[in-house]
């Protein structure tokens, strides 16, 4: 792989960049790998990449049925912080976050991580409450995070109408080394090291079933003929129980689309990420200008890559009260991905009654930022055939022993 560099952009530069070669390649299928990654999202490029990079495990395809980060990696509204509750969570998206401080450097490929600070507004007592609990727990768990008062919330986002009618800001949970990363991008650095290391990409080769014989997975079938693995990894959010039932098992996965809007764009106005989650609405801006606005999920199952208008309402009213400039600012467009929630709004990392078959879902609304660490944490289940300490908690038993990572109690809202 040629290294991007200043001295390579200024050698191309006199050639007319005729000199580039392709990111990725997009190879035929092989008879047989040793490790099949189904899903071309963030999570599954990872995981691939993690497989070559700490365990040397090269022989390996990455099946995407579209195109690769045309899932919830492409859609999402890219926040990422760590100030979760339980020490399962801290843990794992700590070293997702950590992991991103350095991804840049690591992919030669730059991901824009930006950690320009994140806020998630204290808007009643129960929250405020809630949030300098969540401080003290981050505080044991190795989180940089604190709870600040509304006076400095007003400092770092002049926009914000701290008395707003309903809902007054009171303060935030403030996280200084929280931000954003551009979500294409990171697909696309992990895409191209995969590659690099051999590793094949083949995008258009949709899963139809899996073969097992004896307990234990044999390979799948695809648009694309059959392919032959040793062990096969299920990393497709959304569609994980359609690839669950084709491996005879059952997820306790609810799919639902989640929705997200941009504004026209405007001169900067805010640079940090404020999350607004007693109204339900988030916001921060990106790069191009545009306001990037999160919203919620539908409240019924659905396949529906889309938006609808009524969220865009709802979402927008709630943030008026708190940014009164939104309300003169035009909406330029909306979208939905399908989300994969878990009862405990929590993720799956785990092997399944299938043999040498492991699934990584259930990260619903909140995945983006958890990449770098979930791929880490999947890799080193694929290659021990057993999980390391950050993915232990997150196994499907927990759902029949009753032993929740209730992160919805803790949060309330997890993008
Ligand atoms: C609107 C929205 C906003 C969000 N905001 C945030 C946020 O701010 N911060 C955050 O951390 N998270 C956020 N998320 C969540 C985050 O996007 C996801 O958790 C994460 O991207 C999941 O990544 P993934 O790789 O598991 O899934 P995906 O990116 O969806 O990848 C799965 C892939 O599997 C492929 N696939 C499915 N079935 C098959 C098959 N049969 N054969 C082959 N391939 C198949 C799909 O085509 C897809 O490309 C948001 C999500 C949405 C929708």
């Amino acid at each position: 792989m040629r290294r991007y560099s200043v001295f390579a952009v200024a050698r191309e530069a006199l050639r007319f960049h005729a000199g580039w070669g392709r990111a990725w390649t997009a190879p035929e299928p092989k008879r047989k790998y040793d490790v099949i990654v189904v899903g071309a999202g963030g999570h599954g490029l990872a995981t691939a990449y993690y497989l070559g990079r700490n365990f040397g495990i090269r022989n390996v395809a990455v099946l995407e049925k579209g195109w690769l980060g045309g899932g919830n990696t492409g859609r999402n509204t890219t926040i990422i912080r760590s100030n979760y509750l339980q020490d399962p969570s801290a843990a794992i998206y700590e070293k997702a976050r950590s992991l991103f401080e350095t991804l840049s450097q690591e992919l030669n490929y730059n991901v824009m991580f930006s950690p320009r600070g994140l806020l998630m507004l204290a808007q009643t007592e129960h929250e405020a409450r809630g949030y300098k609990r969540t401080v003290h727990a981050n505080a044991l768990q190795g989180v940089q995070t604190d709870y600040i008062d509304a006076a400095r919330v007003k400092a770092l986002v002049p926009i914000i109408n701290i008395e707003g009618p309903r809902y007054p800001v009171l303060g935030a949970l403030y996280q200084p080394r929280g931000g954003t990363a551009r979500h294409d991008a990171v697909a696309w650095g992990y895409a191209r090291a995969c590659s690099d290391m051999g590793m094949d990409i083949i995008q258009n080769c949709e899963v139809t079933a899996v073969r097992s014989a004896g307990g234990k997975v044999q390979g799948v079938d695809t648009s694309r003929g059959t392919i032959d693995c040793d062990k096969l990894a299920i990393v497709v959010a959304g569609n994980s129980s359609v690839l669950a039932e084709m491996a005879g098992f059952r997820l306790p996965i609810e799919s639902l689309a989640l929705q997200a809007l941009v504004s026209e764009p405007i001169k900067p106005a805010i640079d940090v990420v404020v999350m607004a989650n007693t109204v339900h609405g988030y916001m921060s801006q990106s790069d191009k200008g545009e306001l990037v606005i999160g919203g919620g999920t539908d409240g019924f199952n659905n396949y529906t890559q889309r938006g609808s208008w009524h969220h865009v309402e709802e979402t927008v009213r709630a943030l008026v009260e708190t940014f009164p400039i939104i309300s003169r600012l035009k909406m330029m467009r909306s979208w939905g991905g399908i989300v994969d929630m878990t009862g405990d709004r929590s993720p799956i990392l785990s092997a399944t009654p299938l043999g040498n078959c492991f699934v990584n879902c259930g990260w619903g609304t909140g995945g983006f930022k958890s990449i770098p660490g979930s791929g880490w944490a999947m890799a080193e289940l694929i290659a021990k055939g057993a999980p390391g300490p950050l993915a232990a908690e997150f196994g499907l038993n927990r759902f029949r022993e009753g032993r929740f990572i209730d992160e919805s109690v803790a949060a309330g809202v997890a993008h």
